[in-house]
């Protein structure tokens, strides 16, 4: 395999924005071809999970980027993260949750000519960088993961410009803020 191939993983359009401009634009020096992956079995209910969709495919098609969707089985990323339901926000529920996107991602990867893996995962306020790179490297094998620092500024910036839905909570029924 020639050069860097590289899956973005994505959960929104507004936290990927700038990342996948970033890309589109070839300012991440070392990428030759990309993809944006939406698998996110983990948002809840199934509407929230639809809007989020919606959004991310007009996003990308707009920058006229390719992008792949998952399956969207919610009992079985349930069944994944049983017994740690009560875990707080960046506990032990979400390194399982990052771990089991990033599984789905490498072997894609394997599948599909893939050699990296990055991610927006942990570019929301509410999340921990530093769990999102651990859960990424310790699940994508053979599979280079590549910590990429975003452009924060640039991301907000399309935000204020852009009339993506925007939600208040990541996205699974145990982490939802009032
Ligand atoms: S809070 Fe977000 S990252 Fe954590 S388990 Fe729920 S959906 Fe996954």
């Amino acid at each position: 395999m020639n050069g860097t191939r590289l899956i973005l993983m994505s959960c929104c359009a507004p936290c990927s924005c700038g990342a996948i401009k970033q890309l589109a634009n070839g300012e991440i020096s070392g990428i030759d071809d990309f993809i944006v992956m939406f698998f996110n079995p983990n948002i809840f209910p199934e509407t929230e999970y639809q809007k989020r969709l919606n959004e991310q495919i007009k996003y990308c098609e707009k920058m006229g980027v390719k992008y792949v969707v998952g399956d969207y089985d919610h009992n079985k990323w349930k069944q994944e993260i049983n017994g740690l339901e009560n875990e707080p926000e960046r506990g032990a529920r979400c390194s399982k949750c990052f771990a089991y996107r990033f599984c789905f991602a490498r072997d894609y990867a394997i599948k599909n000519g893939f050699n990296a893996i990055a991610s927006v995962f942990g570019v929301s306020k509410h999340k921990d960088q530093s769990q999102v790179d651990c859960a990424a490297q310790e699940s994508c094998g053979t599979i280079q993961y590549i910590p990429i620092k975003w452009d924060e500024a640039l991301r907000q910036e399309i935000n204020r410009e852009s009339d993506f839905y925007r939600q208040n909570y990541c996205g699974c029924e145990f982490s939802i803020r009032k």
